[in-house]
C-alpha cells in the first residue's frame, strides 16, 4: 500500500497600488495607526459607492498574462455575503462566474541537477478586495478584541492552482517561482511578514490499497499560510495525519465534508477550524454598485507590452546562449532581476558566460551575504568586474591573479570606508579609495600580475627547474603522473603571473622530449 500527495493552492497576492481598489485610501502598512486609512468605503457605510482602481485592473492584468492565463474580454464584480468583525460591509466584492482570468500555468524546476521542470496549471486569478484584521488579546487575560480597517479594500489578487502538487517541498517551489515572477515584473513587494503573500493549501492523499483500489481521502483546507516553511510544514503535518486518519476511519473523499484547518507555527501542528462552506453558502451575485469591466485590444497589447522577460525565460536563455549549467541560471535568476542585469553586464563585458556566472555565484555572493549587501549597493561596478574578466578570457591575467585583484579592490574600499567612518566626515566615499578599471590595471602593474604572454621565457626556466630536479623528473618518466605538480610549484614561483595550465603543458612536452 502506498499514497499520492494531491495538493492545490490558493494565493492571494497584495498589489502594489498606493491607494485601496474600491476608494483613495492609502494602502500603507501601518499597524501602529489603526483605522486612520478609512473612509465611507471601505468602512461600509451606507450610500458610500465603490470606484475601480484601474492601477490595480492593469497590474492584475500584468500578473495574469504573466501566468500565462487567458484574459476574459468581459468581466464583472461580485458579492461574497458572509458576516465577520473585520468585513464591515457584510460582503466582500470579488469575482464568482466571470473571473477576468483563467486557465495558465507556472512552470517550477523539480529537479535543478537534472534540468526537470514541471507546469502548474491555474485554474484562474481574479480580484478582489482584502478585508480588514481582527486582533484578539492572546494573553488569555480576557482583553478587549480590536478590529483595524487599514487593510480593508487592499486590493488581491487571488491565484487558484489545479490539485498539480505532489509534496509539501514542490508547494514551497511553486511558492517561491510564483514570489520570484510577480517580483521581477513589479506587481507586488510579496511581503510575507506584512501579509502581501498569503496561502491556503488544499491537500489531500489517493490511497492505493493492496488490493489495487484507489480511495481519495477527504480534502482539508489549510488556512492563512504566511511563511514558506510554514506551508511545507503545514502540509508535511496533514499528509501524516490523513494518512493516520485513513487507517483509522477508511473515510473516503465523500464521507465527510471538506474541513478547514489552522496551522498552529508553535506547535507545529494543524488544527480544525469549520466545516468548510459551500460556494452557494455565500450567495454570491453581481454587484449593482460596478459597472462590468471590458478589455479593448489596445489596453491589452499595451499591458502586454510592459511585461519584462520572465524569470523561467531568462533561465532558458542563460542556458542556451551562454552556455550556463541549471544549477548556475537557476541561482542566479533567484536573485532578482538587479543581480541579473549586473550579471549580463559582466557577461557581455567579458565575453565568456560562464566565468561570469563563476564570479557571480561564488565570490560575489559570499561577499554580498558576508557584508550584507544588496548588489546595488556592492562597491564593484559591474563594469570594474567585466573588464577584470575580459582581462582572464583573453588570458591577460589568470584567474588566480583576478581574485587577487578582486581582493586587493575590496581591501582598499574597507579602508576608505573605515577611514571615512572612524573621521566621522561625510565626504563622498569614492574619493577615498578607487574602484575603477584604472586601478584593476595598477594593481596588475604594481602586483607584477600580468601573465608571461612570451612562452619562450617559459622554456628557460622550465629547462632550469628540470634541471635541478633529477629525483621528481626520474618519477615522472617511471610513470608518477603526479610528480609534476612540485615541479609547477617550483616554476611558477618564478613566472609569477603566469597560466599554470600552459606551464604545465609546457612542462610535459619537455619531460617527454628528454
Ligand atoms: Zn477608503
Ligand atoms: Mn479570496
Amino acid at each position: 500500500m502506498h499514497y499520492e500527495t494531491i495538493i492545490g493552492l490558493e494565493v492571494h497576492v497584495q498589489l502594489q497600488t498606493n491607494t485601496k481598489i474600491f476608494c483613495g485610501c492609502s494602502t500603507a502598512f501601518n499597524p501602529d495607526n489603526p483605522n486612520v486609512q478609512t473612509c465611507p468605503v471601505c468602512i461600509g457605510l451606507p450610500g458610500a459607492l465603490p470606484v475601480m482602481n484601474r492601477r490595480a485592473f492593469r497590474l492584475s492584468l500584468k500578473t495574469a498574462l504573466a501566468l500565462n492565463c487567458q484574459i476574459a474580454r468581459f468581466t464583472k464584480w461580485d458579492r461574497k455575503q458572509y458576516y465577520y468583525p473585520d468585513l464591515p460591509k457584510g460582503y466582500q466584492i470579488s469575482q464568482y462566474d466571470l473571473p477576468f482570468s483563467f486557465d495558465g500555468f507556472v512552470e517550477i524546476d523539480t529537479d535543478v541537477e537534472k534540468g526537470e521542470t514541471k507546469k502548474v496549471r491555474l485554474i484562474r486569478a481574479h480580484l478582489e478586495e482584502d478585508a480588514g484584521k481582527n486582533m484578539h488579546d492572546e494573553t488569555g487575560r480576557g482583553h478587549d478584541s480590536h478590529v483595524d480597517l487599514n487593510r480593508a479594500g487592499t486590493p488581491l489578487l487571488e491565484i487558484v492552482s489545479q490539485p498539480d502538487i505532489r509534496s509539501a517541498s514542490e508547494a514551497k517551489t511553486f511558492l517561491e517561482e510564483l514570489k520570484l515572477l510577480l517580483t521581477y515584473i513589479g506587481v507586488s513587494d510579496c511581503n510575507m511578514q506584512e501579509g502581501s503573500l498569503r496561502c491556503d493549501a488544499n491537500v489531500n492523499l489517493h490511497v492505493h490499497t493492496d488490493d489495487g483500489q484507489k480511495i481519495a481521502t477527504p480534502i482539508v483546507e489549510i488556512k492563512n499560510l504566511n511563511s514558506f516553511r510554514g506551508v511545507e510544514q503545514a502540509i508535511e503535518f496533514e499528509v501524516a495525519r490523513q494518512f493516520e486518519e485513513w487507517q483509522k476511519t477508511k473515510h473516503g473523499i465523500n464521507d465527510v465534508p471538506k474541513q478547514t484547518r489552522g496551522w498552529d507555527a508553535n506547535r507545529g501542528a494543524t488544527f480544525a477550524q469549520r466545516g468548510k462552506e459551500e460556494a452557494s453558502d455565500y450567495r454570491y451575485f453581481p454587484d449593482p454598485d460596478l459597472t462590468p469591466v471590458t478589455v479593448s485590444d489596445e489596453f491589452y497589447a499595451e499591458v502586454k507590452s510592459e511585461l519584462c522577460e520572465l524569470p523561467a525565460a531568462r533561465r532558458r536563455r542563460y542556458r542556451a546562449d551562454l552556455g550556463l549549467s541549471h544549477y548556475d541560471a537557476d541561482v542566479i535568476v533567484a536573485q532578482g532581476d538587479h543581480f541579473t542585469n549586473y550579471f549580463e553586464q559582466v557577461a557581455s563585458l567579458c565575453g565568456d558566460g560562464k566565468q561570469a556566472a563563476n564570479w557571480l555565484t561564488q565570490d560575489i555572493l559570499r561577499e554580498l551575504n558576508g557584508r550584507s549587501l544588496t548588489i546595488d549597493t556592492f562597491p564593484i561596478k559591474p563594469t570594474v568586474l567585466g573588464d577584470l574578466l575580459k582581462r582572464v578570457a583573453t588570458n591577460q591575467i589568470t584567474v588566480k591573479s583576478a581574485r587577487e585583484v578582486f581582493n586587493v579592490l575590496l581591501d582598499e574600499y574597507d579602508a576608505g570606508h573605515d577611514a571615512t567612518h572612524d573621521s566621522k566626515s561625510v565626504t563622498d566615499h569614492d574619493s577615498a579609495f578607487d574602484l575603477s578599471t584604472a586601478r584593476v590595471e595598477s594593481i596588475i602593474g604594481e602586483r607584477g600580475l600580468a601573465a608571461v604572454t612570451d612562452t619562450s621565457a617559459f622554456l628557460s626556466v622550465i629547462a632550469a627547474v628540470i634541471g635541478r630536479n633529477p629525483k621528481p623528473v626520474a618519477d615522472f618518466k617511471s610513470g608518477k603522473q603526479a610528480a609534476v605538480g612540485a615541479l609547477i610549484g617550483q616554476i611558477m614561483k618564478e613566472l609569477k603571473g603566469a597560466d599554470a595550465k600552459v606551464v604545465r603543458e609546457m612542462l610535459i612536452e619537455e619531460l617527454s622530449k628528454s
